[in-house]
């Protein structure tokens, strides 16, 4: 299998605010997603400031998106202090976090609480704004093997499964965000 990496499109595509479409656990074990899964971690893995990829952001309007393992590193009690020491070593260290596949996802649990943090997209480069999400989350999914799972998460995690929830009904983060910043790139 040739595993190449794809083009990140990028607002204003139609395709970034389609509703994705759902897989069976047989589509999931086709030659042809596992080949796109396959596709989607070589690409994510090549991005230095990205730690989500949906599949809309990749032109295939399916219910798939993949999170960093490093997203999970990223966020103790002051998780902005977290990210920017992160940031030093993401570079360095991009290649070796495993990412985590979620297919067809669907919020189970979700908490009271909520944190607002700055958040960007690979589709909207340069563009920062600051989005209030709930602090814990509880998603059901398919993984790549087509296997049903259940996982918890918090923080920098929740908030990274939220914002490529959202990719999947069509939402970006600038719909959701107060103060929007454009930094120059
Ligand atoms: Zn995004």
């Amino acid at each position: 299998m040739v595993v190449q990496h794809l083009p990140i499109v990028k607002e204003p595509n139609k395709v970034l605010r389609k509703i994705a479409g759902e897989l069976s656990p047989a589509d999931i074990r086709t030659p042809r997603i596992q080949k796109l899964l396959a596709e989607m971690k070589a690409t994510l893995a090549e991005t230095p400031d990205g730690v989500g990829l949906a599949a809309p952001q990749v032109g295939e309007s399916l219910r798939i998106f993949l999170v960093s393992e490093e997203s999970e590193h990223i966020g103790g009690e002051n998780y902005e202090r977290d990210a920017a020491s992160h940031k030093a070593l993401a570079e360095e260290e991009k290649k070796k976090w495993k990412h985590f596949v979620y297919i067809n996802p669907v919020i189970k649990k979700i908490s009271k609480n909520k944190v607002a943090y700055p958040e960007g997209c690979l589709s909207v480069p340069g563009t920062f704004g600051v989005v209030s999400r709930p602090e814990k989350i509880t998603v059901e999914a398919y993984n790549e093997s087509g296997k049903k799972f259940t996982r918890g998460a918090s923080r920098f995690f929740a908030r990274v499964l939220q914002h490529e929830i959202d990719h999947l009904a069509g939402v970006l983060f600038i719909d959701k965000a107060k103060k929007l910043i454009a930094h120059k790139q």
